[in-house]
């Protein structure tokens, strides 16, 4: 880490943030920087350095890949509306390069992906060797928004906490390295970022007017968060919580979370599969 963000960080975000039995999604200071003491300032010049970090390890990541590594990291960003979902693929997958990064957003589900198992769309965007992974929402709307709408029967919804258990302990053992994110904005920032988006042309294209009706419906869908932590928070695929009142903090703590991730794998550049030495003659003659 570098020299003044090692000083900014009380404790690195992997730890302070990763879900745990205490977690308590009610508790929760969204406005907070948990482990994190600087401000806004030094928050947004260390998110620039830590990019870069990032873009050199999502890199060598790549070149692993092309060389036939089939290990590959899954970002999961989980939230509400407004938290924040797709500032954080512009301004924390952006440092990357784009050939590297899979991005997949998930919606209501189309006629076609209703006739399946809920993991069928996800199984079919699942990142390939040497890819970073993003999902913008993901198989968690299962237990979240049909959850708290009913749109399936109770028992159904139960039993896909142990099955996405065992699909992402499959994952992970297949080489995957899930980096959850729970992104928890308050009430009253949503309301405000809402209101911006009526308020702005720039801003129309985001705003659904359902958006509104599902805020009637807040505490149902934080016991579903709740639940969901609980539930599906394993030594092999934690969740991490990460407060998204303020963008430039969560952005800066995904940064982290993902450079955790990708330090975890231990890589370095593959070695050349030619003859360096034989290569150097030849292009001098060539
Ligand atoms: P947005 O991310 O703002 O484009 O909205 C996507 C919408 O799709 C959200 O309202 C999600 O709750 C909804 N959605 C995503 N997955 C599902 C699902 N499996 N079942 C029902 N609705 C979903
Ligand atoms: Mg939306």
């Amino acid at each position: 880490m570098a020299k003044a963000g090692s000083k900014l960080w009380q404790r690195p975000a992997s730890e302070i943030l990763r879900a745990g039995p205490g977690t308590l999604v009610a508790e929760l200071d969204r406005n907070g920087t948990p482990g994190f003491s600087g401000a806004k300032s030094d928050g947004t010049a260390l998110l620039e350095e830590r990019g870069a970090v990032l873009s050199g390890l999502q890199e060598m990541l790549y070149a692993n890949g092309r060389s036939g590594d089939s290990r590959s990291v899954l970002l999961v960003l989980q939230g509400m509306d407004t938290a924040g979902k797709g500032g954080m693929v512009r301004h924390v997958i952006g440092h990357v390069d784009p050939q590297g990064v899979d991005h997949a957003a998930f919606g209501v589900p189309t006629p076609e992906e209703k006739r399946h198992h809920f993991l069928w769309r996800i199984s079919k965007r699942l990142p390939r060797g040497g890819q970073i992974g993003v999902f913008d929402r993901s198989h968690y709307e299962d237990v979240l928004v049909v959850r708290v709408h009913g749109l399936v029967p109770t028992p159904v919804w139960q039993g896909r906490y142990e099955e996405i258990n065992q699909f992402e302990r499959t994952l992970v053992a297949e080489g995957t390295t899930l980096v959850k994110v729970a992104m928890f904005v308050s009430l009253e920032e949503q309301k405000k970022r809402l209101a911006e988006r009526l308020d702005r042309p720039d801003k129309y294209w985001k705003y659904n007017p359902s958006d509104v009706d599902e805020r009637a419906l807040w505490p149902a869908y934080q016991e579903a968060y709740q639940a969901m932590l609980d539930r599906t928070s394993t030594e092999y695929a934690p969740w991490y919580v990460v407060p998204c009142d303020r963008k430039w903090y969560s952005r800066l703590a995904v940064t982290e979370l993902l450079i955790t991730a990708l330090e975890g794998l231990d890589l370095s550049w593959p070695p050349a599969d030619f003859d360096i030495e034989h290569e150097k003659g030849r292009l001098a003659d060539a």
